[in-house]
């Protein structure tokens, strides 16, 4: 493709990689020629949608002709009765991605900094360097944001500071009352985002984040229907913040930004506490035997709290990557996650999905250990 172009974008653009996705099924279908093909690479809820969310967005499509309220206003109301805030406290947008954009884009002035794990979802960083931000990236500490390090990485210019609890991509997540302590120590003028994108997997006890708010003005914690509530394709997550804080984003925000159908499949799915309850206890389940089973591989596993685990390797997680993939297993690798390339990133399926895995691992790990010992 032609990339010179007489207009030049702004410089900030300049050097920015585009998202890498998780590779579709229908791709690799359509590579390989595979009949079974499974997708463990975007943290998909692997059981589906609730069918309450499905039978809204049926009934919806009567009204597809008409424009969506733009705020969400009954769905709202629902958030914020469930997690005991007033509705001024709660946002919708297009998937929490478009929170961190509305974040950066009503927040961030070019030359500030924001301070972040490295490594932890590159969206963060990707929305701060459009905004001519400059990331502040504090290594983890065994796959654990380093709080202490993160609090003395804030100075005078940072205006926000980013935590993925539990982190993606490692699955792990902060000490509870080391959290409390940070939050805490946050100065107010620095805004402190608080990535809940897998809290509803989380099966340890919790920092009841929400509780804070009111204390706390500078405080954002952001949740989404992608991944327990399977509902990612439509696009819908949301966040809850002080009022002023809404308003900034409401001004920077698209016009109609969720859909019709998000909105009434997220309502819906509000209803269906049995069907999140099934999918966290067996993905808890899934997890462990999934995580015992590569360590006995001999791969050293994070202790993940998410619906993935992070285990790392000797060889170029690619190779495992291409692997796995030629015969059906997608998943990612630290390359394609901006990550420690010596790492690989899995979603945890249904048991049947994590059996194919672990026998195609098992067939293609002589050979990924063969060309090491070769060098
Ligand atoms: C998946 C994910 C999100 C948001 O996903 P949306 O589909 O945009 O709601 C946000 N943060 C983290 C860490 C995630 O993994």
């Amino acid at each position: 493709m032609d990339t010179v172009h007489p207009v030049e974008p702004r410089p900030q653009l300049r050097g920015l990689g585009v998202y890498a996705p998780g590779m579709p099924i229908e791709e690799v279908a359509r590579r390989y020629g595979l009949k079974r093909i499974v997708k463990l690479a975007s943290n998909e809820n692997p059981y589906g949608c609730s069918h309450k969310a499905t039978d809204a967005v049926v009934r919806e499509m009567t009204r597809a002709s008409l424009y969506p309220e733009s705020l969400g206003p009954e769905l709202v109301q629902k958030l914020a009765q469930k997690a005991g805030v007033r509705a001024e406290q709660v946002l919708i947008g297009n998937g929490s991605d478009e929170i961190i954009r509305m974040l950066s884009r009503a927040y961030v002035h070019p030359g500030d900094e924001v301070v972040m794990a490295d490594i932890t979802f590159p969206r963060y960083q990707t929305n701060v360097r459009i905004e001519g931000g400059r990331v502040v990236a504090v290594p983890l500490r065994e796959g654990v944001h380093d709080l202490a390090a993160m609090k003395a990485a804030i100075c005078d210019k940072t205006r926000m500071v980013f935590v993925c609890n539990p982190n993606n991509p490692t699955g792990t997540v902060v000490d509870k009352k080391a959290l409390l302590e940070f939050i805490r120590a946050v100065p107010e003028h620095v805004l402190l985002v608080l990535d809940e994108a897998y809290i509803e997997y989380v099966e340890q006890e919790m920092l009841d984040s929400i509780a804070l708010l009111q204390e706390h003005p500078n405080l954002v914690i952001l949740r989404t229907f992608s991944k327990i509530y399977g509902l990612a394709g439509l696009r819908i997550g949301y966040g809850f913040m002080h009022p002023a804080v809404v308003q900034s984003l409401i001004q920077v925000k698209d016009a109609f930004n969720t859909s019709r159908l998000a909105q009434a499949a997220a309502l819906a799915s509000l209803e269906d506490d049995e069907f999140v309850e099934n999918c966290r206890n067996q993905n808890a389940q899934e997890r462990e035997r999934l995580t015992k089973a590569l360590r006995s591989f001999g791969l050293e596993v994070y202790p993940s709290e998410a619906n993935f685990v992070m285990a790392l390797v000797e060889e170029d997680g690619m190779d495992w990557f291409n692997a796995l993939l030629k015969r059906g297993v997608v998943i990612r690798c630290g390359a394609q996650l901006e990550a420690n390339p010596h790492t690989l990133r899995i979603s945890v399926g249904t048991p049947e999905e994590n059996d194919f895995l672990l026998t195609v691992l098992q067939e293609v790990l002589p050979d990924l250990r063969k060309e090491t010992m070769q060098g």
